[in-house]
């Protein structure tokens, strides 16, 4: 046995943060870079929240707090819940947690047994099959199709429940793709949960409000309220509020669970921090019109990427109808030559020499379990993603 755990062996790094990371380095290093890489909001955080925390600082709330969230937040999150999504939580059956990605581990880590499994649909958000992986368990992946809209069909989902699954992870809007399901869609999956007493359903609404063309965003609990008793619905103010570095990721789901995370997280990290649960708590109460306004802006962006990328050669891109990714096929490129003669044989191959030849930081679609892809995030400023896509359209005809 070395000094590293074994655990640790089993999972990677995450690609998101490495190639953001990468992108930020290279940029330091004077490169002029466009980095589609990082899921995040290039809007700043609105006045009445960065108010609301420099409020809370200046009343002294600079201490710890209840492990799992104040109950002036725990509040704001239940009203939160019967105002969006026609959910009815008590304070005691909400949990809060150091970003949404804390909030997942959590309930990962507290529930899963060695050999319990997980599905996870393809494509995934890089952390979800990880985050199993550290628990003990193991990921079982089911299918999608560009053809379907990267959406996870009925007897996908059913052949792959056995008698060991303990959670599905759902994700609408998607990391990656951009793909939400409408209330039919998500009713298929859920009249077939309803037949599965064993499996929980982790579903990850993070991107909730991120959705264009009047599209109608659902939670599975809300489709089907027999299923509220083994669901965990998680979201936080990150993607939405604009409120990525704060880090505040809010669940809601049965009491035996969200005790059993908080067990956990009075263990770990303790409370999130302070000052950011008073900013969430002015996020979550105070005007939403902001939210509506950056729409407009992510929809434009998201029309313009998807209509540039499909004028690219060898690419092809769907319509997503939220979040602020899209997921392009890049399988026209493979097989083919850059200028300098490296063949271009996966999506990392592609992402790599785009990179190099271009300076445009995006994610290979390897990372999220669907090859041969890569991830765009449109968060960026509409000039920026004109320029990129110009340069992708350039990087794409330079290849032989
Ligand atoms: N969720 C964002 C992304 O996918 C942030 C980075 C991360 O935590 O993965 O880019």
């Amino acid at each position: 046995m070395g000094f590293l755990a074994a655990s640790l062996s089993r999972i990677k790094p995450s690609a998101t943060i490495a190639i953001s990371q990468k992108a930020r380095d290279l940029k330091t290093a004077g490169r002029d870079i466009i980095s589609l890489s990082a899921g995040e909001p290039d809007f700043d955080t609105p006045d009445n929240i960065k108010q609301a925390a420099i409020d809370a600082i200046r009343r002294g709330e600079t201490k710890y707090t209840a492990v799992d969230g104040i109950p002036q937040l725990k509040e704001a999150i239940v009203e939160k819940f019967k105002r969006d999504n026609d959910l009815t939580y008590t304070a005691s059956q909400v949990t809060v947690g150091t970003g949404g990605k804390q909030v997942l581990y959590n309930a990962l880590v507290a529930t899963i047994n060695p050999g319990d499994e997980v599905i996870i649909p393809q494509p995934y958000w890089v952390s979800y099959p990880d985050m199993v992986l550290l628990a003990g368990g193991e990921p079982v992946f089911a299918e999608t199709q560009l053809k379907d809209g990267f959406k996870l069909q009925p007897d996908v989902l059913e052949a792959a429940i056995s008698d060991k699954t303990k959670w599905l992870i759902f994700n609408s809007p998607s990391n990656p793709s951009g793909a939400a399901y409408t209330h039919d869609e998500l009713k298929a999956l859920t009249d077939i949960l309803v037949k599965y007493p064993n499996v929980w359903i982790l579903t990850d609404d993070m991107y909730e409000h991120l959705v264009y063309d009047d599209f109608k965003f659902v939670t599975p609990a809300q489709v089907e309220p027999k299923l509220l008793d083994r669901t965990l619905t998680m979201n936080g103010v990150s993607k939405a509020y604009c409120m990525t570095g704060w880090r505040i990721g809010y669940g809601a789901g049965p009491d035996v669970l969200i005790k059993a995370m908080s067990k956990l997280q009075s263990q770990s990290t303790s409370n999130p921090s302070s000052i950011s649960q008073w900013a969430a708590v002015e996020a979550l109460n105070g005007p939403q019109g902001f939210i509506a306004e950056h729409n407009d802006v992510f929809k434009q962006r998201r029309d313009l990427v998807v209509s540039m990328l499909n004028q690219a050669a060898g690419l092809s891109c769907p319509v997503p109808e939220g979040a602020f990714y899209v997921y392009p096929s890049c399988e026209g490129a493979i097989g083919r030559q850059t200028a300098s003669g490296e063949v271009i044989s996966s999506d990392e191959d592609f992402v790599t020499a785009l990179l190099e030849a271009e300076g445009v930081a995006a994610v290979h679609g390897e990372a999220f379990g669907m090859a041969p892809h890569f991830r765009v995030s449109y968060a960026t400023s509409t000039q920026a993603l004109e320029q990129a896509c110009e340069r992708i359209q350039r990087f794409c005809a330079s290849l032989r």
